[in-house]
């Protein structure tokens, strides 16, 4: 780990930080990329064929302001299901932001009339040219997620998608396992949290994060079946676990017929999706720009059913990986 980014040096061991210490964390952060070069102009080349909403900017002084970008279907069908892909809720997950602009690039233009796409290929830039999980407070976007959220990554997408209550048949969102988070996130987090950090394990391959209330097993199934195509399928570790959740071994092993030992249990246990930590105080978002919303009609309200989340996790061979989704 490079010194100057240790965030174990922060603040007293087993006391959570305040806001001294983030700013000393913070202050420890350089820019390493640039979210305009590499993400934000390729968002904005995609113009030509599709919309393109500036959902909202990010004020983050002295680093700068970042603009929030999504990709929409163009003559947006209210008739048609929507899709939402996201990549970049971690900023450092950078297999998700450009899965997500090479969907758009190469892929998206075949639902044209089948189905109306949302694609926010980079929800946190500023964690994207950092290459960090955490926004400059300190905070995981992807625990975010809330009425009056603190993170203004969150707060901008949960505006941006509000209308869309109710007509999101699918979403899917862009993770990514990296190999730095058992040598800097993890560690940092049980820094800032004032907690004894425990190691864990990384997997190794493409697996997916279900709904346990909700769970989508023969979708999940199809998603694994047609990533063993072009990836190998993370197995279960000494636990039978990935990242501390139970291993649907079925779906699995449908990619993989040599585990298959055994039919498939009679209930399959389900990988369960993360707690999210709601303990952080709320203060208003920073997301200084209102939404260009791109809806032409007003949101409905919510069925007793709503979309399900899939979080799908991507190892790239050399650059191993995130534990907490
Ligand atoms: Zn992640």
């Amino acid at each position: 780990m490079h010194p100057t980014t240790d965030p174990t040096t922060i603040g007293t061991p087993g006391q959570p930080w305040g806001p001294a210490e983030k700013a000393q964390w913070r202050a420890l952060q350089t820019r390493r990329r640039s979210y305009e070069d590499e993400v934000a102009s390729k968002i904005r080349a995609l113009g030509d064929r599709f919309d393109i909403a500036a959902y909202g900017e990010l004020d983050y002084a002295p680093d700068g302001r970042y603009p929030l970008l999504a990709v929409l279907s163009r003559d947006w069908d209210e008739r048609l299901p929507c899709a939402v892909v996201t990549g970049g809720v971690h900023g450092y997950e950078t297999s998700g932001v450009h899965g997500a602009l090479q969907f758009a690039e190469r892929h998206a233009a075949t639902y044209v009339g089948k189905i109306n796409l949302l694609i926010a290929p980079c929800v946190s830039p500023w964690g994207y040219e950092r290459i960090h999980r955490w926004n400059p407070d300190a905070l995981d976007p992807n625990r975010s997620f809330r009425a009056g959220s603190p993170a203004g990554e969150s707060a901008a997408l949960l505006d941006l998608v509000a209308p869309l209550r109710g007509k999101v048949l699918v979403h899917i969102d862009l993770h990514e396992t990296t190999d730095s988070d058992e040598t800097e996130f993890r560690p940092a987090l049980a820094a800032r949290d004032g907690k004894p950090y425990e190691p864990g394990e990384i997997p190794d391959g493409f697996y997916l994060v279900d709904d346990s209330e909700h769970p989508q097993r023969g979708f999940q199934a199809a998603i694994i079946e047609a990533a063993s195509k072009v990836t190998h399928i993370a197995p279960a570790d000494a636990r039978g676990e990935i990242i501390g959740s139970p291993w649907d071994r079925w779906a699995s092993a449908r990619a993989s017929p040599a585990r298959a030992t055994s039919p498939p249990p009679r209930s399959i246990p389900t990988v369960r999706a993360p707690r999210r930590n709601s303990a952080t105080t709320p203060r208003p978002p920073r997301c200084v720009q209102g939404s260009t919303t791109p809806w032409p009609t007003r949101p409905e309200p919510p069925p007793s059913s709503g979309a399900r989340t899939l979080y799908a996790f991507r190892h790239r061979p050399g650059r191993v990986p995130c534990i907490n989704t």
